[in-house]
């Protein structure tokens, strides 16, 4: 295992758009425990493959004890809107509001290729939403900033 760099922007390789894995092999798996190994040392609560310069789609999740492998994700449905502030390893010092669906359903593979479907709610959803731009090469920066009425 081994903590990888993370790349910050305006590191080109994190405005990709990412290919699919369709290899579930040893490598994917060292890639996989790696990157909960580097999430975990940043303090992160999600990485996705092109925060670390892999341009496959792939990202990992770890919130409130809850540990995710998402593999060639897909947005099935999605409902509600609710803002709330995140922030980015790959964008060191920014926090932005920003909005994003409250109930997703993504289809997915594990690490060794079966097929999977979440259901996820809340700031598990927003992490996963999150993850997911990263793989279309669609950072923070690039969304709507929400600026709540009443704050300073
Ligand atoms: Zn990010």
């Amino acid at each position: 295992m081994s903590v990888l760099q993370v790349i910050t922007v305006p590191n080109p390789l994190l405005k990709q758009v990412t290919v699919d894995v369709n290899t579930f092999d040893e490598k994917l798996q060292q890639l996989v425990f790696d990157m909960f190994e580097t999430m975990a040392h940043y303090q992160g609560v999600g990485l996705a493959a092109p925060q670390v310069g892999i341009l496959q789609s792939l990202v990992v999740i770890m919130f409130e004890k809850k540990e995710l492998i998402l593999i060639n994700p897909e947005i099935i449905f999605t409902d509600g809107q609710c803002v709330d502030e995140e922030g980015c390893l790959s964008i060191p010092g920014l926090r932005r509001q920003v909005e994003r669906a409250e109930n997703i359903i993504v289809n997915a593979f594990d690490v060794v290729g079966n097929p999977i479907q979440i259901k996820e709610e809340g700031f598990m959803a927003r992490i996963i939403l999150h993850e997911i731009d990263h793989l279309r090469g669609i950072l923070i920066t690039d969304k709507k900033e929400i600026l709540s009425e009443g704050s300073e």
